[in-house]
């Protein structure tokens, strides 16, 4: 979403209204010194959800961001996001800064069908901005009684601390040429785990370069293209995606 002039937000929040809600900060929790899991509550009543669907949030004065919620319940009026805090952005400079109490102004859930139910097995590759994305996909496949394994690959920063997530994921360092240690844990995966994930279904989120080099080892390894979810976060030097 690119930075507008004051009066252009202005303009789009009161635009949309009926597409955003006024919610309140009600409980943060650090799953790790850089990232931040805020839950948020509001009347969210009759606005719908599926796993992977991004709100915005006014971040300042001219800029939106986008971000996926990990948990989201209408009925409740209650939802949670996942926040890496990186230090280089306006919207991350606001995540951090945020306490409780406070009243965000969010644009409601939109977004693809992510969820594939008709795959029993589903491979996750992601960085710190797709926790969330992964923990409420998590739960679904559970839910279904489904199986996942995956990636994710961490900063130097972030790989300093645990990660307390819901899911249990390898945990790779991230390289200057994207996703090569992920690629040869992926070449080094067990054959029988192999034998079962092939013909699955990957979801490639987050860095634009990662996605991009870990879709073609997997097309390397005869992973058919219709069977890979992608979906760009955020990409080096690039603002607001
Ligand atoms: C559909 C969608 C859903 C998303 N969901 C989430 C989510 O749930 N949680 C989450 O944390 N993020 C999420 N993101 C990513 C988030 O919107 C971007 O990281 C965004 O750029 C953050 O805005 P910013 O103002 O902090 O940085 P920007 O002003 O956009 O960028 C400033 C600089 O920071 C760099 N940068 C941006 N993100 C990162 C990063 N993660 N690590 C290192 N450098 C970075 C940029 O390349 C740029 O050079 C999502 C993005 C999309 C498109």
């Amino acid at each position: 979403m690119p930075t507008v002039p004051k009066w252009v937000a202005d303009a789009m929040e009161s635009v949309f209204s009926g597409k955003s809600r006024k919610v309140l900060v009600t409980d943060i929790v650090y799953l790790n010194p850089f990232i931040k899991k805020i839950t948020f509550k509001g009347d969210i009543s009759n606005v719908r959800f599926k796993v992977g669907w991004a709100i915005f949030i006014r971040v300042d004065d001219t800029n939106f961001r986008n971000y996926t919620p990990s948990y989201w319940n209408s009925e409740a009026g209650v939802f949670e996001v996942i926040f890496h805090l990186h230090g280089n952005g306006p919207g991350s400079h606001y995540i951090n800064s945020l306490k409780l109490n406070d009243v965000v102004s969010v644009g409601l859930p939109r977004g693809y069908d992510f969820y594939k139910k008709e795959h029993e097995y589903h491979f996750f590759f992601g960085d710190e901005t797709t926790i969330g994305f992964f923990e409420s996909l998590k739960t679904t496949i559970e839910e279904n009684s489904q199986n996942y394994i995956g990636i994710l690959e961490l900063d130097t920063n972030t790989m300093n601390y645990e990660i307390k997530t819901n899911f249990v994921l390898d945990i790779v360092a991230a390289s200057t040429d994207k996703a090569q240690n992920a690629i040869v844990l992926l070449k080094n995966l067990p054959e029988q785990v192999w034998e079962l994930w092939r013909t699955g279904v990957f979801y490639l989120i987050g860095n634009g370069k990662s996605i991009q080099n870990f879709r073609k080892a997997l097309k390397e390894k005869g992973v058919s293209g219709r069977n890979i979810i992608t979906q760009p976060y955020w990409v080096e030097g690039k603002i607001g995606l």
